[in-house]
């Protein structure tokens, strides 16, 4: 179902009223964790200004040690809703466990699976049982084919709105977080009908290449970014190191209507 054999044409994901997939770009940002209302209202604030369409947050954090912050859980939720409601972004936000999918989908616009969770097949299959759209994230060390697979799961279950997230894949290399894919974007294209978005932030894990990542992505052809933006990145409770200021997002987001423009 995946598959453009099957499904020629490029599909598009409507999220509450804004298109993924087509001809358009779309920009999801925010920081990576929901700290605090505060924090989150001055982030929506300035991703707002800045031309994106969604707001991203983390109320549910897969953390690496059990002893970093693990978020608010549903405060978080409710201030991602709350916010977003304020300044007028959707919410995207990640989903740990298929038990979750009720609670997640009263706040949220999208479904984030994240990296770790690619192959958590009970939550994949629990995905596909709902109407609402699901951002798929590549996993850490995942082949496109196990991916488009991933997305088998949530389509055969009934749920076709699918959108894929390249956030870059564990190689050899250590200066980077993770080495991000791009030519995944174009395998993507050329296997499957369903739009894909690019993650710079985790795809890098360094702010400083974000913005020449993000503009890469976008010309080579992905449906949209998600970029994590902290109001004060030096402070934040997870990936700071890879957050932008609301100052450089203002100047990768003036950037990329210059590349889509030639596009
Ligand atoms: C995130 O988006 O904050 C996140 C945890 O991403 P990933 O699943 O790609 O690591
Ligand atoms: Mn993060």
């Amino acid at each position: 179902l995946v598959s453009r054999t099957w499904h020629p044409e490029d599909s598009v994901v409507d999220v509450a009223g804004v298109k993924v997939g087509g001809e358009n770009l779309v920009v999801m940002a925010g920081p990576c964790s929901v700290e605090s209302i505060e924090q989150l209202r001055e982030a929506a604030k300035a991703v707002k200004a800045g031309g994106a369409q969604f707001l991203r947050g983390g109320a549910f954090k897969p953390r690496t040690s059990p002893y970093d912050f693990q978020g608010l859980a549903e405060d978080g939720l409710k201030m991602l809703r709350e916010v977003a409601d304020e300044v007028g972004l959707k919410v995207v936000t990640e989903i740990v466990d298929k038990d979750d999918i009720e609670l997640v989908g009263k706040y949220a616009d999208v479904y984030q699976v994240g990296a770790r969770n690619m192959q958590n097949f009970q939550l994949l299959k629990a995905l596909g049982k709902v109407k609402k759209p699901v951002m798929l994230k590549r996993g850490l060390s995942a082949t496109i084919s196990e991916w488009l697979n991933a997305a088998e799961y949530i389509l055969a279950g009934g749920n076709e709105n699918v959108i894929f997230c390249e956030r870059g894949i564990r190689t050899y290399e250590t200066f980077t977080r993770n080495t991000l894919d791009l030519s995944a974007v174009a395998a993507i294209k050329e296997l499957s009908h369903l739009p894909i978005i690019v993650d710079p932030s985790h795809g890098t894990g360094r702010w400083q290449m974000v913005q020449p990542m993000a503009r890469a992505a976008v010309a080579a052809g992905c449906d949209g970014l998600i970029i994590e933006v902290h109001p004060h990145p030096e402070v934040a409770l997870s990936d700071g190191d890879q957050s932008l200021t609301p100052k450089n997002f203002n100047r990768l987001m003036a950037d990329l209507g210059k590349i889509a423009a030639v596009m």
